[in-house]
């Protein structure tokens, strides 16, 4: 079977490689020439565990391939998948016109019938939006060509996407004709040979179901919070009360962690456009506006034990930042809680000393944006970041080493080597990885969340 991809980012990529892995001819299209340039020469755009080698093997069996031109393979395949972006509006409401712009594309250049399936984060009615713009476009043609559009939201993680991509809870599908669901079915079912959890339903669910899951995860990071805020307040401790309530089989104990609030490209925008549609149909999502308030507050959580300490001026300090992805085994940066932090820190006087595995490389082009950036009305000095060499080389000479993203290798540090290293032996602990009382024998002053 032969398939195209339109949008090879974290998404596209990731589906295109692993639909090829399981003997799919698979063409991943992108508007973006150089990154198409970069994956012909082997060069990979993102960072994301086991997605060079699983790339490079299909190239070289011919099963997996790159162009900017969706025409070159129209008319071989049957089933388009879409997954270009759907960033935030100003109102905070999804960004269709990448999405809308692929139906077009599609609906100008195809000459038989395909499958278009909207891979992409989108709200309910859009499929019926993707299906009038590829119409409009077959009239202006004067053709009549068949053609169906279904919903597949993806539910990969970043860090895990391949594992999560190959071997999927469920996959969920709306669509509308029979067609539709025989082509899904035949492309999913070498991913769950054993048991087909593929849950067809009509679109406007699935499309749902995609902001429901999102907003869900998002609730319980924020719950956890408040309730770690509160612990602090009252002398619980969250770690003691997360075990608690995570052996109950109904509340479960995965995502139930506090930390610095989350980020990424996926949670802070589908809670704020599933917030939107809510209020484009006159109704006001209470719960959703609540967990979105805890998560603002949240990030900046560190600098706000900080300032409790050393008052809203700064000047002088040096701040060690382990950590800048979003989370561990990505290099995304998308709204990150490390930038509110390093943001708040600067804007207080102080200068910041950060180390991330991967991440760096992207945050020194996101700094050098926001530098050029005219827009903003508080502009921070972004020169006094210093982006360090290891770990170390961050806590150097630093009067507070604040951990932000819980990469493996922030885990076990060589502590004696981090108190020679720091002026000033305070630890932060933003996800609540290090052991309280060992930090204390250790003769560091250490808090973590709750
Ligand atoms: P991304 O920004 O990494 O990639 C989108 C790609 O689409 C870019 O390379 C861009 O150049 C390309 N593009 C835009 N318009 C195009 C066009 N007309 N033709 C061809 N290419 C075009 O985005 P992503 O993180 O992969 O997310 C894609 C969608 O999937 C979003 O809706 C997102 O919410 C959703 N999603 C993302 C994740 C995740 O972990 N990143 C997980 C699940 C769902």
């Amino acid at each position: 079977m032969k398939i195209a991809i339109i949008g090879t980012g974290y998404v596209g990529l990731v589906s295109g490689a692993c639909f090829a892995e399981m003997g799919v001819d698979v063409t991943c299209v992108d508007v973006d020439s150089t990154k198409i340039d970069n994956l012909h020469k082997g060069i990979i755009p993102i960072y994301e565990p086991g997605l060079e080698d699983m790339v490079n093997r299909n190239v070289k069996a011919e099963r997996l391939h790159f162009s900017t031109r969706l025409d070159d393979v129209l008319d071989d395949v049957e089933v388009i998948f879409s997954a270009v972006g759907t960033p935030p509006n100003e109102d905070g409401s999804a960004d269709l016109k990448y999405v809308l712009q692929v139906a077009r594309e599609v609906g100008q250049k195809m000459n038989k019938y395909v499958l278009l399936v909207t891979k992409s984060t989108v709200p309910v009615g859009t499929a019926r939006l993707v299906k009038q713009a590829i119409q409009e476009e077959l009239d202006k043609r004067g053709v009549s060509i068949p053609f169906d559009v279904a919903s597949n939201p993806e539910f990969l993680k970043e860090g895990d996407a391949i594992n999560d991509f190959m071997s999927p809870d469920r996959v969920v599908v709306g669509t509308e004709s029979e067609k539709a669901k025989e082509l899904i079915t035949r492309l999913y079912r070498p991913f769950l040979l054993n048991n087909f959890r593929v849950i067809f339903m009509d679109i406007p669910s699935a499309e749902m179901t995609k902001y429901a899951a999102n907003s869900m995860l998002a609730t319980r990071i924020s719950f956890m919070n408040d309730i770690a805020n509160l612990c602090e307040i009252i002398g619980a401790d969250i770690n003691m009360v997360r075990k608690g309530i995570g052996t109950d089989v109904r509340i479960g104990s995965k995502f139930l962690y506090a930390g610095s609030g989350y980020g990424g490209s996926c949670f802070p925008k589908d809670v704020q456009a599933l917030i939107r549609t809510a209020e484009e149909n006159g109704y006001e999502l209470k719960l959703l506006k609540a967990v979105e308030e805890v998560n603002n507050t949240q990030k900046e959580v560190l600098f706000r034990k900080l300032a409790k300490r050393w008052g809203h001026d700064m000047s002088g300090k040096t701040v060690a930042v382990w950590g800048l992805a979003f989370k561990p085994n990505t290099d995304d940066i998308r709204q990150a809680p490390a930038f509110d932090i390093i943001r708040k820190l600067l804007l207080a006087g102080a200068t910041v000393r950060c180390f991330d595995p991967i991440a760096i490389p992207a945050s020194k082009s996101y700094l050098e944006y926001l530098e050029k950036d005219n827009n903003t009305t508080e502009k921070p000095d972004y020169s006094k970041v210093y982006f360090a060499n290891d770990i170390y080389d961050a806590t150097f000479d630093a009067d507070a080493l604040l951990l932000v993203t819980e990469w493996k290798e922030f885990r076990m540090p060589s502590w004696n080597v981090v108190k020679k290293s720091l002026k000033n032996p305070l630890v932060l602990d933003g996800r609540n990885i290090y052991d309280k009382t060992e930090m204390k024998e250790l003769g560091f002053e250490y808090e973590c969340i709750g």
